[in-house]
């Protein structure tokens, strides 16, 4: 008995022609029937990140990509929230590749700004040395 306990579901891009799937494991029955994601395959309205998020895929028409985030102070402390969302939620520490910030390090009113920048090999340079 070496079979992972749980459920996974398979979902399916319902964009017409899209193919791309996404697995999402569930440990019970209860957050299965709960579960977004295997809610929205059941319903057939799943959509992968490329649909759901376009903007943010980097592609060769669109090599750059930038997020803001804003520091915002609260009663209970410093967080980062999406610029444009200010009311919305919050993270006192944020990161990924490359980067790593804690909201307390930073004033209030602090803009963080994470880019993205796609290089195809035929756009590179020289090797520096
Ligand atoms: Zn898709």
């Amino acid at each position: 008995m070496s079979a992972r306990r749980g459920y996974t579901v398979r979902c399916v891009c319902s964009f017409p022609g899209c193919k791309e799937t996404s697995f999402y494991h569930y440990d019970t029955q209860r957050e299965l029937c709960e579960g977004t994601a295997a809610a929205q395959q059941r319903a057939g309205k799943w959509l992968c990140v490329r649909h759901t998020s376009p903007a943010e895929v980097l592609a060769e028409n669109n090599p750059t990509t930038s997020h803001v985030l804003v520091n915002v102070e609260l009663e209970h402390g410093r967080f980062w929230r999406q610029e444009g969302h200010e009311q919305v939620g919050g993270s006192g520490f944020v990161f990924g590749n490359g980067y790593k910030a804690y909201a307390k390090d930073f004033p209030p009113g602090t803009r963080l700004t994470i880019t993205a920048k796609l290089e195809l090999p035929s756009q590179q340079g020289e090797p520096h040395e």
